[in-house]
């Protein structure tokens, strides 16, 4: 039966009753409570005849995420308030301004930001990437905004069926990209948990069903176990005046399913799948810490511990502010079962996160999460306008984990999985990563880029000479550190950028073309980089040679045509003047009969040269001259010299045509290392763009304590070419070793952002 609109306002504003009731912090003051009913009525009425897809009245959508809000993250009857109104805007005549008017600028500002992030997110990462930055700027100006969003998302995946198909894969996705890892950051476990298996339920609702089902039969059988190591604990913790609960929980069907893609394990082989929570109401006077401990100490006299298992948040929280003490025990009927151990307090952050932090908070101690907060801050401040740079650097300190390392005093300092020394000096103090030049790990001398693992005691070790280099750029991996380097090349790098930029624009304008869209993402494509601005950066910084820049234009897969070059000799211009070369070694017109003259014979034999003064590249138009020593050697036809030659010694010229065909070409991968000596890079390019049967894609070479290594993409129409090549390459002073890398290797070394 369909209830009558009338009947359902009503019904809806029992429901902000309710939320009222049961929640202290909305009923704290009179002010508040009046606020949160007046908030409804507005509401309600500026909703009013609107339906939602599945058939009921729009206002039960806000206050369904009123009701998160208040119940579920634990906020006051501002935020309520404004999650209440958090469509009014969007959605209805009304605007920021009347909210201000009719409530407060808090309330208003808080309604903005969420007005303002409601745009969803188009198809295009960019679009995404702007929507994720707005997100984590209304997050640095106020919580609240995020935590609403949230909340509003919880309902809106939690109502997702009525939506049609290609609309709950499309929210699904972007939940699990953006909104879970969010509120993982924030701690909020919970809503994470929710909101990642229910998009795992939208976007493979048989996977989903599957796993729900081994699940439970796997708890009906396991909870047999944890029941009995519940029975024998609980003794003990009652003997010793223990307030407490006992409740098992099972891994969420998204991480179980997570964990199986990604390690690539079965369900019967994942270990952790329900553990057992002890949360105890502290005793007075007694430290919290002290309490996790005996606790502990109770469950190992009874139980052998696995030892690799102890995780001991209680010490040092994991920088979302989450506190516990985990432990792992060998139970009678010879079943691992995970302990968790935690206070009360604990398990509200737990849950909850940041809103019970902030309750917390009082202590007076600096929190983790405003830490991150302000490293947000920084980000943002020093962000380039470049958005998917951006959303790189955020990306591993949302989704990392943590490792922990220590200053030679014993301070210790969270970081990110993947954190170099490098990273380290920077998190410390700027000005010490200025000057590094090295690390003591663990008291062993160790580089810059060297990765830390959790537990690594780290000295910096400094140079007031040192000077930061851009190149490091490459090796840290924390958003701060990054920033900092980028900050003292910002000018640096612009001035490279605009000099880039002008080139590659010059460069075009030859070629009639100018720079556009359409060119930028065929460059980005095959020079192998993210961002606009890194292209001209690398033109800037010559690491790019433009000398390919048609083939980059054209390219269009991994296999593809190129032109191979081929020069071809005429007959020199006058062959009464043939006696002229009586005297020489070789004839000119023995040398010229040879025609097809391939110009990718092996480089040791080549048999001509290319002249310095005007360096003609394939294509271009050129004439040969031959020496006294009968070296052949080109030159461009507008070329001074060769003016001059042709004006002067026109018998000791001979024409000669670029000839192209076209090969299909693969892509091949060769790795070199050596030992990094000065030129060494341009040694090597040098015999790779002489060899024409081979054209360069990309080129990567790095450089520490004296040792390089690289990568250089290449297209190679024969195996026989490569092998030459590399042999050729091999040769040069300082290469130690040249591999050929798979190709499928590389097209795993080429993935690069995506979430
Ligand atoms: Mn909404």
């Amino acid at each position: 039966m369909e209830l009558s609109e009338q009947v359902q306002e009503e019904l809806a504003r029992r429901r902000v009753e309710v939320i009222i009731e049961r929640n202290p912090r909305c009923k704290m003051t009179q002010e508040g409570v009046d606020m949160i009913r007046k908030a409804f009525e507005i509401a309600n009425n500026a909703h009013r005849g609107v339906k939602r897809k599945s058939g009921e009245l729009y206002i039960f959508h806000p206050v369904a995420v009123a009701s998160i809000v208040a119940d579920e993250i634990g906020l006051g009857a501002t935020s309520v308030t404004a999650a209440l109104l958090h469509d009014v805007v969007e959605d209805t005549e009304l605007s920021v301004a009347d909210v201000a008017h009719l409530f407060n600028p808090k309330v208003a500002s808080i309604v903005d930001g969420l007005t303002k992030l409601e745009s969803v997110f188009d198809q295009s990462a960019s679009l995404q990437v702007e929507n994720f930055r707005k997100l984590l700027m209304s997050m640095i100006e106020d919580v609240r905004v995020i935590l609403i969003k949230l909340a509003d998302r919880l309902h809106n995946m939690r109502t997702l069926d009525s939506m049609p198909e290609h609309k709950r894969y499309r929210i699904s996705a972007e939940t699990l990209y953006i909104y879970a890892p969010i509120a993982h950051r924030l701690g909020l476990y919970a809503i994470k948990t929710e909101l990642e298996d229910l998009s795992l339920k939208n976007e493979h609702p048989q996977v989903y069903a599957t796993l729900q089902n081994k699940l439970e039969i796997y708890a009906q059988d396991y909870n047999k176990v944890i029941a009995s190591v519940t029975g024998d604990i609980k003794k003990q913790l009652d003997a010793q005046g223990f307030e407490y609960t006992i409740k098992s929980r099972s891994k969420s069907i998204y991480s179980i399913w997570h964990k199986m893609q990604t390690k690539g394990v079965p369900f019967e082989e994942i270990y952790d799948l329900i553990a057992m929570r002890i949360v105890f109401r502290p005793k007075d006077d007694i430290p919290e810490k002290t309490q996790c401990w005996a606790i502990y100490s109770i469950i190992t006299d009874l139980y052998r511990p696995k030892p690799d298992r102890l995780r001991d948040w209680v010490s040092t929280p994991k920088a979302n502010g989450y506190e516990a003490l985990h432990t792992t025990i060998m139970s009678p009927k010879g079943r691992w079962v995970e302990i968790q151990i935690r206070s009360e307090r604990m398990d509200e952050i737990a849950e909850r996160g940041f809103a019970a932090h902030w309750k917390y908070k009082d202590d007076g101690k600096e929190h983790e999460i405003d830490n991150w907060l302000n490293s947000i801050r920084k980000t943002l401040e020093n962000a380039t306008s470049d958005s998917i740079e951006f959303l790189d650097a955020f990306k591993l300190n949302l989704f990392s984990s943590e490792i922990m390392i220590f200053t030679p005093k014993g301070e210790m300092k969270v970081m990110p999985v993947g954190s170099t020394a490098l990273d380290f000096a920077f998190e410390i103090h700027t000005n010490l990563g200025y000057h590094s030049i090295g690390a003591k790990v663990n008291y062993k001398l160790e580089p810059l880029s060297y990765e830390l693992k959790s537990g690594d005691q780290v000295e910096i070790i400094t140079s007031e000479k040192q000077h930061p280099k851009y190149e490091w750029i490459n090796f840290v991996t924390t958003a701060k550190a990054k920033a900092c380097i980028k900050d003292i090349f910002k000018d640096e790098r612009k001035e490279l950028i605009a000099a880039g930029e002008s080139r590659l624009e010059s460069e075009l304008a030859k070629r009639k073309l100018s720079i556009n869209a359409r060119i930028l993402k065929k460059l980005l494509r095959n020079y192998h980089i993210n961002t606009k601005d890194e292209l001209y950066f690398q033109i800037g910084k010559d690491n790019i040679d433009l000398e390919d820049l048609e083939k980059a234009l054209t390219q269009k897969s991994t296999n593809r045509w190129i032109k191979i070059w081929h020069l071809n000799f005429g007959s020199n211009k006058n062959d009464d003047d043939a006696d002229d070369y009586q005297d020489a070694d070789v004839d000119p017109k023995q040398l010229i009969k040879s025609k097809n003259v391939v110009l990718s014979d092996d480089s040791s034999n080549r048999r001509y040269e290319i002249a310095q003064c005007c360096n003609p590249i394939p294509g271009d138009d050129v004439v040969a001259y031959i020496d006294d020593e009968n070296h052949i050697i080109l030159h461009s036809r507008r070329c001074a010299n060769a003016i001059k030659l042709m004006s002067s010694r026109g018998n000791r010229i001979i024409s000669a045509q670029w000839e192209s065909h076209k090969v299909l070409s693969y892509l091949v991968i060769i790795e070199i290392s050596g030992i990094d000596r000065q030129g060494i890079v341009s040694d090597i390019t040098k015999i790779i763009s002489l060899e024409l049967n081979v054209n360069m894609r990309s080129v990567h070479f790095e450089s520490h304590d004296g040792v390089f290594s690289g990568n250089i993409y290449l297209y190679i129409y024969s195996a026989i070419d490569l092998q030459k090549l590399m042999k050729a390459i091999s040769k040069v002073k300082g290469v130690d070793k040249v591999t050929r890398k798979d190709r499928n290797n590389l097209e795993n070394s080429v993935i690069t952002t995506s979430l």
